[in-house]
């Protein structure tokens, strides 16, 4: 069973979700505070956190940074319209994901199953995939160049195998966004950008000039022929 931490200060809010996620067989701990939040999943460690972004005691975005020194456990943001430039940092910061309030419970739980699967893969077939001095183990998750490992959260994994195992093919951010989300969504191209601009900062030797991953104007990216 997946351990699910909220983080969240508004109680009906926190009510409602717990309610759907124990629905759908989940264990949740829950936190109203973002010092409390971070506290909590430092004892528990969960499969994956619903973070709100405004809270008392430690801001959401400082509760992420603060995660992701230690951990690349899914992070699933919960923001206000009027925080979207927050979110746009929220996903530099590597988050994997928001959901705008007002949301359907349902929206959440199907956000917080996409990003368990891609975080958890079942048992897929062994293979490794090597692209420039990129290699790609696609069953252990784990990217490493010239040896030296890459952290990377499971977006940007998905989002790099995806890229990488059609060198030369150019995506668009509609179909990287579905191949990470497995859903269309508003303010998905951004969501992209910031996603592709983490990966790159972590597996390009200058990300200023990509050689794995590059920019296609006006429709998207591709990886780079080796
Ligand atoms: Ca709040």
């Amino acid at each position: 069973m997946s351990t699910i931490l909220i983080i969240e200060d508004e109680p009906e809010l926190v009510k409602v979700l717990r309610s759907y996620l124990e629905k759908s067989g989940f264990e949740v701990l829950t936190a109203y505070r973002g010092d409390s939040g971070l506290s909590t999943w430092d004892h528990k460690r969960p499969d994956l956190v619903i973070l709100d972004l405004n809270l008392p005691g430690m801001d959401g975005l400082d509760v992420a940074r603060e995660i992701r020194r230690k951990s690349q456990v899914p992070i699933l943001m919960l923001t206000a319209r009027v925080d979207e430039p927050d979110q746009l940092i929220g996903l530099e910061l590597g988050a994997d994901d928001y959901v705008t309030k007002p949301f359907s419970p349902r929206l959440v739980i199907a956000r917080v199953r996409a990003l368990l699967r891609r975080a958890q893969p079942g048992t897929p077939a062994p293979e490794i995939l090597r692209v420039g001095d990129l290699q790609i183990d696609l069953q252990a998750y784990l990217v490493t160049r010239e040896g030296q490992t890459i952290e990377l959260t499971p977006t940007e994994f998905t989002l790099l195998h995806t890229l990488a195992a059609q060198p030369g093919r150019a995506f668009t951010r509609e179909q990287l966004i579905e191949t990470t989300q497995g859903t269309y969504y508003e303010g998905y191209e951004r969501t992209v950008d910031a996603h592709i601009k983490n990966l790159r900062a972590k597996i390009e030797p200058d990300p200023k000039k990509p050689k794995y991953i590059e920019t296609v104007f006006g429709v998207g990216y591709r990886f780079a022929k080796q």
